[in-house]
């Protein structure tokens, strides 16, 4: 077993036994389903929504390459730089050169989970920058010294008291838990940085391939500050989040809106097409955007899966996931958590390390449901089940049980004999009281469950009983 793997199964023991955690977590994924809910049956058809969408992404990334150089085109015209970053070593480099050259101090940031992907921050206060995430969820988490909890919600896992608490111990001045105050507080300092940073640094939602545009969203409005006051601005996406036409924001920000956070729209939608020009009274004098592939073209080169690119992080297929509803987003111990962390990752990062994201699954389906671009990500989650089983090598005893499997359930004498002996092993087990020792054979699933109760006939006979004849 990898050691992610380990260190996932030990914080997932954990985490699921906290029952603290999931009431503060099932409190706000309850309200989250509520909003998004009644939001969904706003739309005249939902479901067509969905399928429009899915097309807009697929035409993008079937078409990536037309669409990628469309964008640099009309971004260089303008006079902004694109940087192609095969790799984050490269991505990180690019942007910590020119912040050296440029002699930054100081960087605002909005959220972006590819600056998380390639570990940017770190990276640059290891150069002596000082480096503030403006979302006020990102500020928070930033503030403990610890990752993103989710793709949208990223302090989702604490309640106002914790932050309250935090701000005090870290900023001093708050008085009440109230979150106006609270925001208020946050605000006081960010402010500060915003003014004084020579450097933004942002994510983008959508790269806008006819017009040359990097579109982001927010609902602090911190990202348009972040990228307006600074004299440099540098935008970093991955290669998948280009749209071929302006006009596809009239429904990919909508439906984004609505399976994020629940709303019609987000507050601050803002394009963004170059450096500020001669007769513009604000901008940054710089503009520059990094592509980033990291492992993403190997997707792309997989026709089974390439529909992994379509996402559009909106986190939906995590709230609605029951696994990352009990272990929470910290125990994956990756950028992108959930179901589409599980899909994605192992592909970023290396089937080996990660191929246990893809049995963080019960493959119930719901993150498939509520995708709104309709990435059947349960099926690519089996996808990555299959190849982990065809590429990496898995202990022999559980070659062994599956080929075990196989064969009892192919043919009806060894189904018939395999029924009685279970049955056989379940009545010993109660006879001795083996299901309460620790010499219980399935002790990791009794110690949280008891044995299932023996059912007085088997499928078999009460097939028989009812219908006749097996
Ligand atoms: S896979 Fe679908 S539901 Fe999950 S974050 Fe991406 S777009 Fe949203």
């Amino acid at each position: 077993m990898s050691a992610a793997a380990q260190e996932f199964l030990r914080n997932a023991a954990t985490k699921s036994a906290d029952l603290v955690h999931r009431q503060v977590i099932r409190r706000a994924i309850d309200q989250y389903n509520q909003v998004v809910e009644r939001r969904r049956a706003r739309f005249l058809d939902w479901e067509e929504a969905r399928r429009r969408c899915q097309e807009i992404k697929r035409e993008a990334v079937d078409h990536l390459d037309r669409y990628l150089l469309e964008f640099e085109q009309r971004v260089t015209e303008r006079g902004g730089h694109i940087f192609w970053a095969e790799t984050s070593a490269e991505a990180r480099r690019y942007i910590a050169d020119l912040a050296v050259r440029h002699g930054v101090r100081t960087i605002v940031k909005s959220k972006s989970m590819v600056a998380e992907e390639i570990h940017l921050t770190p990276a640059l206060e290891n150069l002596g920058m000082r480096v503030y995430e403006t979302d006020l969820g990102e500020f928070i988490v930033q503030l403990r010294d610890e990752p993103p909890y989710h793709i949208v919600t990223p302090a989702m896992h604490l309640t106002r008291a914790q932050v309250a608490s935090l701000f005090k111990k870290k900023l001093g001045n708050v008085e009440t838990d109230d979150p106006q105050h609270l925001v208020a507080v946050a605000r006081r300092e960010l402010r500060r940085a915003f003014f004084s940073a020579e450097m933004g640094i942002s994510g983008a939602n959508f790269l806008v391939a006819d017009h040359g545009m990097v579109a982001i969203t927010t609902n602090e409005g911190n990202a348009r500050l972040g990228t307006s006051l600074p004299r440099i601005h540098v935008a970093i996406a991955g290669i998948e989040k280009v749209v071929p036409r302006l006009q596809d924001l009239a429904l990919l920000w909508p439906v984004l809106a609505t399976s994020g956070t629940g709303q019609p729209i987000t507050c601050y939608n803002t394009l963004i097409g170059g450096p500020r020009k001669q007769n513009e009274v604000d901008g940054p004098g710089e503009f520059h955007v990094v592509l980033l592939d990291n492992g993403r073209s190997e997707l792309l080169a997989d026709v089974e899966q390439r529909e992994v690119l379509h996402c559009i992080r909106c986190g939906a297929c995590l709230n609605a996931c029951p696994v990352f509803q009990t272990v929470g987003g910290h125990t994956y111990g990756t950028t992108y958590q959930g179901p589409i962390g599980g899909v994605l990752t192992p592909h970023l990062r290396g089937l080996d390390e990660f191929q246990h994201l893809s049995y963080a699954s019960s493959l119930c389906g719901a993150c498939t449901d509520v995708c709104p671009v309709k990435i059947d990500l349960h099926h690519h989650l089996l996808h990555n089940r299959r190849n982990a089983v065809r590429t990496a090598k898995r202990p022999w005893i559980e070659r062994a049980a599956f080929k075990l499997w196989r064969w009892v359930m192919s043919n009806s004498v060894s189904y018939a004999l395999f029924g009685w002996i279970g049955r056989a092993a379940l009545r010993a087990a109660y006879a001795f009281g083996l299901e309460a020792t620790p010499l219980d054979p399935l002790r990791p699933w009794t110690k949280y469950r008891p044995l299932p109760r023996i059912p007085a006939k088997s499928f078999r006979a009460l097939w028989k009983e009812n219908h006749g004849a097996e």
